[in-house]
Order: structure tokens, then C-alpha cells, then sequence
């Protein structure tokens, strides 16, 4: 049902959580301040960071969905959300990439359970984590490891004024280089995976004089090969290269 027809009500939101830390979610609620204005602009009927209550079923003009599926009644969880939703935006990179939490699936289930859960009683719940675009139709992905304030307010705004929404898609080191930062990889050969990370965070670890690790996420037209061709140039091992490249898109890279 199209909201933007003449009637007077805010746009319905939702904010929905699978596994991941909930970083995300806090971001939106509680950090950015800036974006009080626009958030008050929709009517959050569900939030549960936020509020204890909530209408669950929608239907919802935004569902913003932050986290990795990981259990069979996510995947049934979030086709259910997509049903009752206009638009669908992930939130963070473990929703769009797999994240933190699809750091398991290099190992089997039932192995990665008992090393977390120790001597507790092993359930087999879990499986082999996917993102959401596996399941359904994403669309839109609002990248960060928390997103920052720029593409969630693009992301809200693309709703209140019924348009696509402009994500940022180039790499930290334009942000980098914005900032005036001194190249961490030409200059001081640190393995930075700033040339293939999307961007958004304002090259906030370059900017301490830290190699960027990519918790934005791979862009989608990154140059991979090159970068690593660059890292073992500087001596770095196999693995080594392979742990940064898979630390937040675990997933992406094993397809
Ligand atoms: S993307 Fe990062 S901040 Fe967001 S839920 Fe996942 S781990 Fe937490
Ligand atoms: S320090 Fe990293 S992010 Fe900055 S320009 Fe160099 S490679 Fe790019
Ligand atoms: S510089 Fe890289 S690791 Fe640091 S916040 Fe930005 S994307 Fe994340």
C-alpha cells in the first residue's frame, strides 16, 4: 500500500535484529543525534531497542533490518517482514555481508557450538549463517559496522520523499584523501584495506594513523586481486591476507 497518496499519517517503520551485537540499532536510537528531526518524521510501530512495546506484524512502509540469519526461524522471521513491507533496507555488515557473525562458517555447526558453548547442552540450532538477500529481496544496504550518520539518513529520507535511495559507493580512500590523511599503505607500507572498503566512516582509522580492516564491507566493484598482490608484496602470509579479506565478508568471498 503506497503511503505518499494524499494521506496525511507519518510513514510506518520497523527495526528488526538478528544475530550481530545490536551496534547498529544503538547507532540509530541513541547516537545519532542529528537524525532526531527525520526519525521523528515516521512512526516506529516497531523498534525493540527502543521501545518494550511494539506492533510486530506491520505493515510497514520502511523495515530496516540490522544482523546475520543464523537459525531457521530468522529466514521464516524475515520473509515474513518482507510480506509486510514496502521497502526493506540491510542495516550494517553483518545483514549485507555476514559480518561478524559469519566468521563460523568456515568451521562445522556442531563443532563452533561446543567451543562457545562449553560443557552447556549442545542444541543444534544454528546454521550456516546467510545474509539477507539470500532470502529475500534487499533494497537497499546501508553499510557500516555501525552504519554512519550520512546513509542512515539516506536511507530515511529516500522514504519521506518517496525516491531511491543514493548510498555511498566508493572507497575510504576518497574519504581519505578528503581529509588530507597521509597514505598509511604507500607511505609506510601498512596493510590498509581502505582501496577496496566502502566507504562512510570519514577514514576514521587512517585519520589515528591505523589500517583500515574493512569493517565497512568489500565494495561491490573492488579491485581484490590487486590489493592482495600489494600485501604479499609487503610479506604478509597467505593467511594473513586471507583473514583481512574475510574478516566482514566471510560469506561473500566463499560463493
Ligand atoms: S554491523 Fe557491526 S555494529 Fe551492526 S550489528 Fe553487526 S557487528 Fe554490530
Ligand atoms: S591510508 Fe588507507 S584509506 Fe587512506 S589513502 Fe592510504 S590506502 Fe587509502
Ligand atoms: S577506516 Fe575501515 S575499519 Fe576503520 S571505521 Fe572505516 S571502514 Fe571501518
Amino acid at each position: 500500500m503506497p503511503f505518499f497518496s494524499g494521506e496525511k499519517r507519518k510513514p510506518r517503520a520497523g527495526f528488526f535484529k538478528f544475530s550481530c551485537c545490536t551496534g547498529c540499532g544503538f547507532e540509530l536510537a541513541y547516537f545519532q543525534r542529528s537524525l532526531e528531526d527525520t526519525l521523528k518524521s515516521f512512526d516506529f510501530t516497531f523498534f525493540r531497542l527502543a521501545y518494550s512495546s511494539g506492533a510486530l506484524e506491520g505493515p510497514f512502509d520502511l523495515a530496516l533490518v540490522e544482523g546475520t540469519v543464523t537459525e531457521p526461524h530468522q529466514a521464516v522471521e524475515l520473509k515474513r517482514i518482507r510480506e509486510n513491507s514496502a521497502v526493506l533496507y540491510a542495516v550494517g555488515s553483518c545483514a549485507i555481508a555476514g559480518g561478524i557473525p559469519a566468521i563460523k562458517a568456515g568451521g562445522r555447526e556442531l563443532e563452533i557450538e561446543k567451543r562457545v558453548y562449553q560443557k552447556k547442552l549442545y542444541r543444534l540450532t544454528s546454521m550456516r549463517p546467510s545474509v539477507l538477500s539470500d532470502y529475500v529481496k534487499v533494497d537497499g544496504c546501508v553499510r557500516g559496522c555501525p552504519p554512519g550518520r550520512r546513509d542512515l539518513e539516506e536511507a530515511l529520507v529516500s522514504i519521506l520523499l518517496h525516491r531511491r535511495p543514493e548510498f555511498i559507493e566508493y572507497s575510504v580512500c576518497v574519504e581519505c584523501k578528503l581529509r588530507g590523511n597521509i597514505c598509511l599503505l604507500v607511505d609506510e607500507g601498512l596493510p590498509c584495506m581502505g582501496p577496496v572498503t566502502n566507504a562512510g566512516c570519514g577514514a576514521l582509522c587512517p585519520a589515528c594513523h591505523r589500517a583500515c580492516y574493512s569493517c565497512f564491507g568489500l565494495m561491490s566493484r573492488a579491485n581484490i586481486p590487486a590489493l592482495k598482490n600489494k600485501f604479499r608484496e609487503l610479506g604478509l602470509s597467505g593467511e594473513e591476507i586471507e583473514r583481512r579479506f574475510t574478516l566482514f565478508d566471510a560469506l561473500r568471498l566463499k560463493k
